[in-house]
Parts: structure tokens; C-alpha cells; sequence
């Protein structure tokens, strides 16, 4: 157990960085690495002992990333061969099993990195097409596995890879997109999700082509629209709209700086709801646009404010929180009496605590007294592993404009 396994770079920790190891967190910083014996290539797989020898399991060797390993087994015994990464996938498509058994959407996440126990892997499934993304060392190196794994635990057309995330270039990888399995995605994949039409563009749209991780919350917010007036605020492709819209919203307006996703917003709602004014398509910055609404005196019923993440670094995260404050102040202002305000943060930087503590300073600042109605997150097919809190990215509040 204490001996170093042949073959196999051994890497060993600080004595007092070895603790969230022992606690499950799948991420170990350079700081935390006292000494490397072997070379490891970009990728591989490293054991990890503590200070004191022992084994605490295996991980991915990322050489330039300030994320040096990214654990895939705390089990000391445990080989990190094609049978490992078979059995994880098969794990994480199994525990979709709920929601792709039901009629809520055909598209969703099926692979969801750390919290499904592989760092850097991204599954999204998009009616017959599934859409990969590998954004570490480590699950670069598997991906000939994983590729030939996909089409059997999930019988699908084809599979298009959208490796052209920022992360990449921390890990020394270049962009890679484009069609790695079976038939190539059409420009623009149908599908269904709480009865309504969506077209996702996965070959340039934002992450895999959809916000799958909003789903529920979507759904949770559109009754609170029926008859009223609805103002999506970084709308992207409408998805909080069109389901707003579907449920009797009487009229959604929507805000995003994108021409492009704005013009796909457009054709989603026509997809859905004949009435469909143009006008109702704002493309400009949503800070501004607001401060405007504001000026002009609009005011709605809700009030969407799903930003893109503004922040990964600790250091700017005061920098962040003036940003969500500011937009927040500005969307209160804008809400009627009763109004509801469904307000999100997708950085990992930004805790619940603080978010809500951002929130309320803006409801002071606008002097509204506000009401938590309800807490919201990404949806359950982005599961967080319990010892890994940064999973929970994406938090939200459902909150109700007393006055
Ligand atoms: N709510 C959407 C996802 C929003 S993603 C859904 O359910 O699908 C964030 C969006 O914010 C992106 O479309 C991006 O183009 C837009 N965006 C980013 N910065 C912006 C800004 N300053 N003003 C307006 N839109 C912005």
C-alpha cells in the first residue's frame, strides 16, 4: 500500500494539502504538490500518495494547468483503464434514467464532469446527436475511449465535438470542433422541452448549443407570467421567454447583446406562439437597455436576469458582485407591485451566501421589501459531488416584490 506502483509517475503532496484529497475534492492546485517522482506526460494517470506514503487514488497529470491533477478514483486500488471509463459513463447515462424515460425533453446532460466522477468530460445529448466536450489534459487522453464507448451505452446518429472552450488553453490544448462519430448534426437540431419547439444550433451557439442546465427553472418560472408582462433579460436563444410565452404570458420581451441568439430567439418563439412582434427582440446591453426602461418608465410583471458568468477569478469577485448588484437594483426598480424577480448567478466564485446578500443590498437600495418564494438551481442532470462544492455553479431566487 505504501510502495510506489511501477509504471506509474507517483506524485506526493504537501503534509498539510493532502486533507481535501482525503475529502473527496477532486482537484489538486501545484501548490499542493511536493514532489513528482517520474515524468509524467500530459494526461496520464498519476497515483497520489500523501505526505506520509500512502495511496489516496488516481488522477490526471495536467502539466501547465494550476489545477495539477484532477482526481478520477479515491480508491487506492483502483486501475484507471477503458473498463474504468466505460463504467463511469454507463453510471452517469443510467442515472439520466428519470429524466430520459419521461416526456419533459429530448435533449439533456448526460455526462457532467467532476459530478459525475469525470473531470473534463461534458455528454450532452440533443435529440440523436450527442455533443462532447473535453476541456482537461486528462479527458483528452481518453477520448478515443470515450468516442467508441457513446454509441453503444447510447444509441444515437452521430456525435459532434465542441472542444473550444476557454480551459482548453490552461491545459496546453487546442480548440477542437467538429463531427467525430456517425452522421454530422444538421446547422440546427429540433428539440422539445415542457411542450415547446427549440431550435439549438450546436456547432456555434454557447456551450453545447443550449442552457439544458436552466430547464427546470424555466418551467418554474413561466406561471408566474400567464397574462403578464415578461422582460427576459439576457435571453439567449429565448429560452425562459418561449416557455413563458406557452403558458399565456401576455407579451415577453427579450434582451440579449447577440444579434445572432436574438434572431434564433425570434424563430423559436414563431416556432411556438403566432403573436410574435419584433419589437419585443431587444439587441443592445442589458445594463443600458435597462437604465432606458428605467428612464422610459416600462415596467412588467417578471423579470428574468440570467447573466453569462462574470467572474473566475477570487480576485475579481467583488468586481462581479457590483455587476449582479447593479443589475439586479436596475430589474427591481423595473418590477410592478407583486411582481416576481428570477434572478440567477452561474459563477462558481459567487456562493448563495453571497449572492443573496447582493440581491438584498440592491432591494435596499431600490428601498423594495422582497420575499424568497423559492431557491433555484441547475437542473438534476448536473449533479455536484458531494465533496466538490464548486459543482453547484448555477443558483438562483424566485423572489416576490411586496410592495
Ligand atoms: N437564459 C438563457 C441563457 C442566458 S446565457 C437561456 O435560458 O437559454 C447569457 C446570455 O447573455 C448570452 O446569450 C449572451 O449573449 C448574453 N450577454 C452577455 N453579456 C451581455 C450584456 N452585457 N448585455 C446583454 N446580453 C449579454
Amino acid at each position: 500500500m505504501f510502495a510506489i506502483l511501477p509504471g506509474m509517475a507517483a506524485i506526493f503532496l504537501n503534509p498539510d494539502r493532502d486533507y481535501s484529497v482525503m475529502r473527496r475534492h477532486p482537484w489538486i492546485f501545484s501548490g499542493a504538490v511536493e514532489r513528482v517522482e517520474g515524468q509524467p506526460e500530459p494526461g496520464e494517470t498519476v497515483v497520489i500518495h500523501a505526505a506520509d506514503g500512502r495511496i489516496l487514488g488516481r488522477g490526471a497529470w495536467s502539466a501547465t494547468s494550476q489545477i495539477r491533477i484532477r482526481v478520477w478514483s479515491f480508491n487506492p486500488d483502483q486501475a484507471i483503464d477503458e473498463a474504468f471509463i466505460q463504467a463511469r459513463l454507463a453510471q452517469a447515462i443510467a442515472g439520466r434514467g428519470a429524466l430520459l424515460a419521461g416526456n419533459v425533453s429530448n435533449a439533456c446532460r448526460l455526462v457532467n464532469a467532476e459530478g459525475d466522477g469525470l473531470p473534463g468530460v461534458i455528454v450532452d445529448r440533443y435529440d440523436s446527436f450527442l455533443v462532447c466536450q473535453f476541456t482537461t489534459a486528462g479527458a483528452e487522453r481518453w477520448k478515443p475511449v470515450i468516442l467508441e464507448a457513446l454509441p453503444q451505452l447510447w444509441p444515437c446518429a452521430g456525435i459532434f465535438e465542441r472542444s473550444d472552450v476557454e480551459a482548453r488553453v490552461h491545459e496546453g490544448l487546442a480548440a477542437s470542433c467538429g463531427s467525430v462519430w456517425g452522421e454530422a448534426p444538421p446547422d440546427r437540431i429540433e428539440i422539445r422541452e415542457h411542450g415547446c419547439r427549440f431550435l439549438v444550433d450546436v456547432r456555434q451557439g454557447h456551450k453545447t448549443g443550449f442552457y439544458l442546465d436552466q430547464r427546470d427553472n424555466r418551467a418554474c418560472v413561466a406561471p408566474y407570467a400567464t397574462s403578464g408582462d415578461m422582460l427576459n433579460v439576457f435571453a439567449y436563444t429565448g429560452g425562459f421567454g418561449v416557455v413563458a410565452l406557452a403558458a399565456g404570458a401576455a407579451s415577453v420581451t427579450h434582451i440579449d447583446q447577440s444579434a445572432d441568439a436574438l434572431a434564433l430567439a425570434r424563430e423559436n418563439a414563431r416556432l411556438n406562439v403566432c403573436d410574435v412582434d419584433d419589437a419585443d427582440f431587444v439587441a443592445g446591453n442589458a445594463f443600458e437597455t435597462l437604465r432606458r426602461f428605467r428612464d422610459s418608465r416600462r415596467s412588467f410583471d417578471v423579470i428574468v436576469l440570467d447573466p453569462p458568468k462574470f467572474v473566475d477569478a477570487r480576485k475579481h469577485v467583488m468586481a462581479a458582485c457590483r455587476g449582479y448588484k447593479d443589475i439586479n437594483l436596475l430589474a427591481i426598480k423595473l418590477l410592478r407591485p407583486g411582481g416576481i424577480l428570477a434572478t440567477f448567478s452561474c459563477s462558481g466564485l459567487v456562493t448563495p451566501d453571497i449572492f443573496r446578500k447582493v440581491v438584498a443590498d440592491a432591494a435596499v437600495d431600490a428601498r423594495r421589501d422582497l420575499q424568497i418564494i423559492q431557491r433555484l438551481q441547475q437542473a438534476p442532470d448536473h449533479p455536484e459531488g458531494l465533496g466538490f462544492p464548486e459543482g453547484l455553479y448555477l443558483k438562483g431566487l424566485l423572489a416576490r416584490v411586496l410592495d
